[in-house]
């Protein structure tokens, strides 16, 4: 069955301008992109959407970041998508991702890691919500 993931790429792939490499890597890997859009965070929506973080010491850091520049965020949908975006993107820690994915490629450390990806269907539901929130 068809799934759907939201999926972002982060400011410092932005900054990089690595934004169509990762586009074609989610192209080459049969993902159909259904909604997509540049933005640039304020620090408060980017605490909103990463508020299930709130009481790690990583918080303030992680928005901080989130918030400085701009992002894509997209909804990915193919078979599989949230494990498979997840596989796509490897390990949070670059240090970590297995070699071939987005993070190992592209990632600078645990935090300016290039890509973000829902981690289960509830959780892709509500972030697709935060972003999109009429086309559920
Ligand atoms: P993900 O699902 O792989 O993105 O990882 P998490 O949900 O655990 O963390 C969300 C995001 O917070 C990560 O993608 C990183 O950008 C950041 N992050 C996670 N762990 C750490 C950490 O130990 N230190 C810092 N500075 N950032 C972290």
């Amino acid at each position: 069955m068809k799934e759907k993931t939201l999926a972002i790429i982060k400011p410092d792939a932005v900054k990089k301008r690595i934004i169509g490499k990762i586009i074609s890597r989610i192209e080459e890997e049969d993902f159909e992109i259904r909604e997509m859009k540049m933005l640039w965070l304020t620090k408060e929506e980017a605490k909103g959407f990463y508020v299930v973080h709130k009481d790690k010491p990583f918080y303030d850091s992680l928005t901080d970041f989130m918030s400085s520049g701009r992002i894509v965020v997209m909804i990915l949908e193919r078979e599989n998508a949230i494990a498979h975006w997840r596989k796509v993107m490897g390990a949070t820690d670059p240090a970590l991702a297995e070699p071939g994915t987005l993070r190992h490629s592209y990632g600078f450390s645990i935090e300016r890691n290039a890509v973000h990806g829902s981690d289960s269907p509830q959780t892709a539901e509500w972030e697709i919500n935060y972003f999109f929130p009429k086309t559920q």
